[in-house]
Order: structure tokens, then sequence, then C-alpha cells
């Protein structure tokens, strides 16, 4: 293992490519490969945070072609124990709306063949996915965000689709008749992997624009393409000043149960 660089990671989703200034940048090798790009190594409020933009600082890597395990293990490997993990979301119901962000508790998996865990054998390990969010960073990152009058909701399910194609209408009904808030390409496997390390994971899902099945519906206005640039470019900066705000209240101490995801998980 490499010394323990960083305490928090963060992932930058579309958009958020960079986070800190005099910053030292490294190149990891994971036995599942290469992560998505250098990460970045800096501090906020005397917290040690690495970086790293998962779709590669170009944004050369399409959601279904991102390594997920090589960038959690990363992660891993510097020594990190909480994960930020923003990402850019569809709304899947009228009153999600564009600007909020949803600090998802439950996912819903609807991506195919994307190497999911890190747990090939010959030990048998099934690590419980039930809750695959840490409570207690989202209880953190609620009380932050209200503070900073960040229009945000406390739990949700996001659904991730394989990509890279959106949704038809007919799946985006479905899913919004489920109840489900939000949609995105990335959080599957990525949030579950790191509780297969027994790291924490919080999803911050910044809702750009509505899904294609809420379209026509009397409540949602259209929107021009200008309007959904002017929403991801705002969110980006709201999620910066929530970032920098967050880190240093994030426990250093765990008391979670992410951190012992491992016990009972073998046979
Ligand atoms: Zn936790």
């Amino acid at each position: 293992m490499t010394e323990k660089k960083a305490e928090i990671g963060i992932f930058g989703g579309s958009g958020f490519y960079s986070l800190l200034d005099n910053v030292e940048e490294i190149s990891i090798e994971t036995p599942y490969g290469a992560p998505s790009d250098r990460l970045t190594i800096g501090e906020i409020g005397g917290r040690k945070v690495a970086f790293l933009p998962r779709h590669g600082r170009n944004h050369q890597y399409p959601p279904h072609m991102i390594n997920y395990r090589a960038n959690i293990y990363a992660m891993k490997l510097l020594g990190v124990e909480q994960i930020i993990g923003p990402c850019a979301t569809g709304s899947l119901q009228p009153e999600v709306k564009p600007g909020m962000f949803v600090l998802c508790d439950q996912l819903v998996d609807r991506t195919s063949g994307r190497k999911d865990t890190f747990y090939d054998g010959p030990i048998a390990t099934h690590v419980s996915a039930a809750d695959p969010y840490c409570d207690v960073m989202r209880e953190v990152a609620f009380e932050t965000a209200k503070e900073l009058g960040i229009p945000v909701k406390n739990g949700g399910t996001v659904v991730v689709i394989q990509g890279p194609r959106f949704s038809t209408r007919a799946e985006s009904k479905w899913f919004s008749s489920m109840g489900w808030e939000v949609i995105n390409m990335t959080q599957y496997p990525e949030a579950y992997l790191a509780r297969e390390l027994e790291m924490c994971y919080l999803n911050v899902s910044l809702i750009t624009d509505y899904d294609v099945g809420l379209e026509g519906m009397p409540e949602i206005p259209p929107v021009s393409h200008e309007e959904v640039i002017r929403v991801f470019t705002a969110n980006n900066e709201k999620l910066k000043s929530l970032i920098f705000e967050l880190v240093p209240k994030l426990p250093s101490v765990r008391n979670c149960t992410c951190s012992r995801a491992l016990e009972g998980a073998r046979f």
C-alpha cells in the first residue's frame, strides 16, 4: 500500500475537472488497471483530500467506459475512508427541480456488463447493498447545504442507466411512476464498489434538467439548451462551495456501518 496520503476522496463529474490549486499530482496503478486520470492531493480545512475526475480531465471516458474499480481502488490505496460522489442528473419528478441537489440514499441498477465487484473469488464475499450510501455523511451534507441556502432534498433514489444513450420516453415514464427521483449513468457500480472496500460514500445528485418522460406535463415549462447549460454551470459552482464547507465537518473517526461492511460477508 502507498503511504496514507488522503482521508477524503472526491470524484468530479461532468463539468467538474479540477478542485484545488497548489496540489500534488500522482499517477497510480492498481491491480485493476489505471484510473481515469492522475489524482490530485490537496487540503481543505486541514483535511487531506484526493480528487479524481471520473471521466478523465478531458472527459475522455463516457460512463460505460469508466474503469470504476481502478478509480475506487486508487482512492483506497491513498488511504481514503470517505468519498464524496457528486454527479449530474436528470429529474424524474416534477417537484425535483433543476438547480436542486438530491442526496440519494438508494439506487436502482439498470446498467449491464460493468465490472462491479472486487470479489471474483476464490473466497466468496457477499457485501450487503441494502443501504448503499453513508447515512452519516448524508446528514452532515444536508445540514451544510441548508446553511448555504442550496435547495436540497435529504434522501432519494437514483436510477442508473447503462448509457451512452438516454432513456426512451417509455423507460423514463416507468422510472417516474415508481416514484424514483433522479436518473444518472455513473452511480453504479461506483458507490457499491466503495462499500466493498469499507469506504463511506456520499451521493450528491445535481439536477440539471427534466428527463424526457416529464416533457409535455403542464407543470414543466419548456427549457432552452442555454438554460440547461446555465443551470449545469451554476450547479458546479454551488457544489464547490458545498464541498469546501462540508469536508472539514466530516467525522475524522467513523462509527457508521460502512467501515464494517465485510463483517459477516464471507462464508
Ligand atoms: Zn459511512
